[in-house]
């Protein structure tokens, strides 16, 4: 069973060493993970990950919607894409979830920016969207050929109503596993569209309740997914892991048993 990581922050899960992270995941299956960048600094970070476990962390660069501030941001973004290391933009978006965050319009200009980036250089894009829904879609409906996936997906069905026509991936983290977990999104939401992630060192899964999360744990996303859709974790395994590899374009080869 092949397991892909669509979303860890190796570089904020700092009570581990990295190097124990990526065995850790590998032993749980993993073959591969994203490493999601924040600003331009975590960014230059994930390169350099990607440098050291060659084929198995892959970098991102974006700016995060509670990390815009001024557009010297903008032109090192840009100067990262430049450098081709990089296969996804984010995470990006919108975040309205506490009074002090940057200003919507800040906010709106910034995700607007990244998402023209994404088009200019073919990039698929992590979206990151908390208390945005109303405000997030309509933009989304602007860029429909742009491969985007939403991250940490807790939206109500009628986002993915809204959605589906466009090219819209929905990623789920340990939130699913949580006892107060509304699967009916899952139950509808066609598997190619879905893809599992971790979101570590946050979102730790139920059953490692007071553990820092780490990419390993995908395996929990995965069996919950199973069980929500009535499919072997094999079949969730195999699709989700095959979707991260189209969607962001990876050279990887799924082993043959
Ligand atoms: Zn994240």
């Amino acid at each position: 069973m092949y397991l892909f990581d669509t979303h860890a922050h190796p570089h904020l899960c700092v009570k581990t060493p990295l190097d124990t992270l990526v065995n850790r995941a590998k032993s749980a299956g993993l073959i591969g993970m994203m490493s999601v960048a924040i600003d331009p600094a975590s960014a230059r970070e994930a390169i350099e990950h990607s440098h050291q476990y060659p084929g198995f962390i892959w970098p991102t660069a974006g700016i995060h919607p509670t990390s815009v501030s001024d557009d010297e941001q903008l032109s090192e973004l840009e100067a990262i894409l430049q450098t081709n290391d990089i296969y996804a933009i984010g995470e990006c978006g919108l975040d309205f979830y506490r009074d002090n965050h940057p200003s919507a319009g800040l906010q709106t200009d910034y995700f607007r920016a990244q998402l023209d980036l994404a088009q200019r250089y073919d990039l698929p894009v992590i979206i990151h969207s908390r208390n945005a829904d109303a405000e997030l879609v309509p933009i989304l409906l602007e860029y429909p050929n742009v491969r985007k996936v939403i991250h940490c997906f807790s939206s109500p069905w009628s986002v993915v109503e809204a959605l589906l026509d466009t090219a819209t991936w929905f990623s789920f983290t340990g939130i699913v596993t949580y006892t107060n977990y509304d699967p009916y999104v899952i139950q509808n939401l066609p598997l190619p569209r879905i893809m599992i992630e971790t979101d570590c060192p946050y979102l730790t899964p139920l059953g490692h309740r007071g553990a820092s999360n780490e990419p390993a744990f995908v395996s929990d996303i995965c069996s919950k997914l199973a069980a929500i859709k009535s499919l072997p974790p094999q079949t969730i395994a195999s699709a989700t892991t095959q979707t991260a590899i189209d969607f962001f374009k990876l050279p990887i080869e799924i082993p043959t048993p």
